[in-house]
């Protein structure tokens, strides 16, 4: 759905829905996260990650539950944490997100704030300490130190009030623990709590601390912030100011009006003012509309800040003068892209500005996300393989099984790159292709087509080529290079991910089955291990029941087409074993020798069975 057309209300909806899924996924995964604790399973990743991004993505998942409520809700993040590092990202979210969902269920009025600051820092090591505080209910003293048991709660009637499982502070204490820190909380009754905790994170090698936005658009440019909430004063001018602007800061439309006059006599008006759209007395809409009215105040950019954008309101907010609106919590991301794209309606006098009104989903850069790759492949095992490195390259990825449903996928979404094998049932990569090519003439976009094929040969190379088709890559699929191959057709040039190169393994002999190879190959992801053995292993079994038939019927294409794809596959998971007798049968169907044949398919009945054993065994 969200691939379709939307209007802004309807991709705002929908968004909020997946959002809404994942929330609840996490929760069944905090059960299962807590046994595994219990069990002393649980084990953190040690991967790159920007925390700035990550704390942004805490509160746009739980924003809507807090807007609902009519809570503020932020993140204020000290200049001196670092944002390039190294350690468990979905873990210190889900710490995050169990604070900050405790704080929005326990606060009724007023705000929560996520608050990160620098505790220590080594060389190698940064202590974060992060801070949720909220102006909700509070706890009792005497019942603070039971809270970071299993299953408590401060008492039964605020279950049933709340609900809950009081599992959350357990698990995040252990989190905390395991993250080498500790958790805890300073609160008083009727006024509010703190839940803190504590957590080593390592640097990124290489990592420094250079703005991350080319500031050249923004710096110097004189901006007004108004808002009567003073968190969002804070993070908003901190903000401002580290990209060089000049900053100031107001709490209502009254102290707005007077300084955006000082400034026009003072001969340096602002060049933008970023309002809130709901203040007491005066509220966002009431402010433009005094500023639009007099002359005496310049022409200062308007954007506005709000909670929620209902339906209409985007018009309404463009005929108050307003030339972009922002939704809260704002993100770094989308306040820079923001300003920059209403600053730049300035730039290019009054004739030129946008039509539509600037919204955080015409700001965003969807980089990555609405990049989509098409994998036309029948092998289910190299399907997976693909499929897996592209969703690790954060792309979006359908799979088809042959030609012409490639031809038809490509019909209806626009894809940027196809990654499509040679030889498919019904109809072959190359046949695709040339459909695929014959209506694209004349059009401009050109999707880049990349063969997957197991004939590793010059002379096959020039036919795909020929074909239309852009480049190559051999199977079996090598992570790291498909990888490089998909980052060269629709990456941005930043980022390549780690896959280490396959090891060549010792002696040339091959095992039943080579699980050290597999691994390897697969970036020591068991989990995608384990899904290929099961996926192969149920494959095999049906194509084994394919070739039985094939054989009683005499049927030798069908069966050597059979034992070509089995030996791709068996190649895939490394089981060479079945690939040596699934070659030999594929050379003895082509020749129709019975007799061989039959030898053959007894000995890849025997590879498999070998092949079952040592899975079980292993
Ligand atoms: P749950 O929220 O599922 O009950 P938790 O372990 O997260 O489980 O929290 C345990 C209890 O601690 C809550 O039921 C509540 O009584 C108390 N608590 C947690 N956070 C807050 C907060 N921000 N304000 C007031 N009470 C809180």
């Amino acid at each position: 759905m969200l691939d379709t057309e939307l209007d802004d209300e309807q991709r705002d909806h929908a968004e909020t829905i997946l959002e809404s899924s994942n929330a609840l996924l996490a929760i069944i995964n905090d059960i299962l996260d807590f046994s595994k604790v219990e069990a002393g399973r649980l084990e953190l990743e040690v991967i790159d990650f920007d925390l700035r991004i990550a704390i942004e993505e805490v509160l746009d998942l739980l924003a809507v539950r807090a807007q609902e409520k009519g809570l503020e809700i932020a993140s204020l993040v000290e200049p001196g944490v670092p944002s390039r590092v190294k350690g468990d990202p979905g873990r210190l979210r889900q710490i995050l997100i169990n604070l900050v969902s405790n704080a929005i269920k326990f606060t009724e009025h007023g705000e929560v704030i996520i608050h990160a600051t620098l505790d220590q820092e080594s060389e190698h090591l940064s202590t974060i300490r992060f801070a949720v505080t909220d102006t909700g209910i509070g706890i009792p003293k005497d019942r603070m130190d039971r809270l970071f048991k299993s299953f408590s709660q401060v008492d039964s009637s605020t279950t049933r009030r709340y609900g809950g499982t009081g599992l959350g502070l357990a698990i995040s204490m252990q989190l905390a623990n395991l993250m080498g820190g500790e958790i805890g909380v300073e609160s008083e009754e009727g006024k509010g709590s703190t839940f803190w905790f504590t957590c080593r994170l390592e640097h990124q090698r290489g990592a420094d601390t250079e703005e991350e936005f080319p500031l050249e658009p923004i710096e110097g440019q004189r901006i007004l912030v108004v808002d009567d909430n003073q968190t969002n004063r804070a993070v908003l001018s901190q903000q401002l100011n580290r990209w060089g602007c000049h900053c100031e800061v107001v709490a209502d439309g009254r102290s707005a009006l007077d300084a955006i006059r000082v400034r026009a006599s003072a001969g340096t008006p602002f060049d933008l003012v970023l309002i809130d759209s709901l203040m007491p007395e005066m509220d966002g809409q009431q402010l433009a509309s005094a500023i639009r009215a007099d002359a005496v105040l310049g022409d200062p950019v308007l954007v506005m800040i709000t909670s929620s954008a209902r339906r209409g309101e985007a018009s309404r907010f463009h005929e108050l003068g307003f030339v972009a609106y922002l939704t809260k919590p704002v993100k770094r991301s989308q306040l820079y892209d923001c300003l920059r794209a209403a600053l730049g309606t300035r730039r290019h006098g009054e004739s030129e500005k946008p039509q539509r009104l600037i919204t955080r989903h015409s700001v965003v850069e969807r980089k990555k996300y609405t990049k989509r790759i098409l994998v036309a492949e029948d092998n289910p095992i190299n399907q997976k393989v693909a499929l897996r490195v592209i969703e690790k390259l954060g792309y979006r990825a359908d799979a088809v099984a042959n030609g012409m449903e490639a031809v038809s996928a490509v019909k209806r979404l626009p894809y940027d790159l196809i990654l499509m094998d040679g030889q498919m049932p019904e109809m072959d990569g190359i046949e695709a292709t040339r459909i695929i090519r014959q209506g694209e003439s004349g059009a401009k976009r050109r999707i880049p087509i990349v063969a997957l094929t197991a004939h590793a040969m010059q002379g096959d190379r020039d036919r795909y080529i020929a074909a239309g088709m852009d480049d190559y890559l051999a199977k079996p699929l090598q992570p790291r290079e498909l990888a490089e191959m998909i980052e060269r057709y629709v990456g941005d040039g930043t980022t390549v991910p780690e896959i280490p190169k396959e090891r060549p393994g010792k002696g040339s002999r091959k095992p039943v089955f080579n699980r050290r190879a597999l691994l390897a190959r697969l970036d020591n992801d068991t989990e995608l291990f384990d899904e290929l053995v099961q996926v192969f292993l149920a494959d095999c079994d049906a194509q084994f029941g394919r070739m039985r038939s094939a054989l009683s019927q005499r049927d030798a294409t069908s069966l050597s087409r059979l034992a070509h794809t089995l030996k791709g596959s068996a190649l895939n998971v490394e089981a060479g074993d079945i690939a040596d007798s699934a070659r030999t049968l594929e050379a003895s169907a082509a020749k129709q020798d019975w007799e061989l044949v039959d030898a053959a398919l007894k000995d890849v009945e025997l590879a498999l069975q070998k092949f079952k054993s040592v899975i079980v065994v292993s």
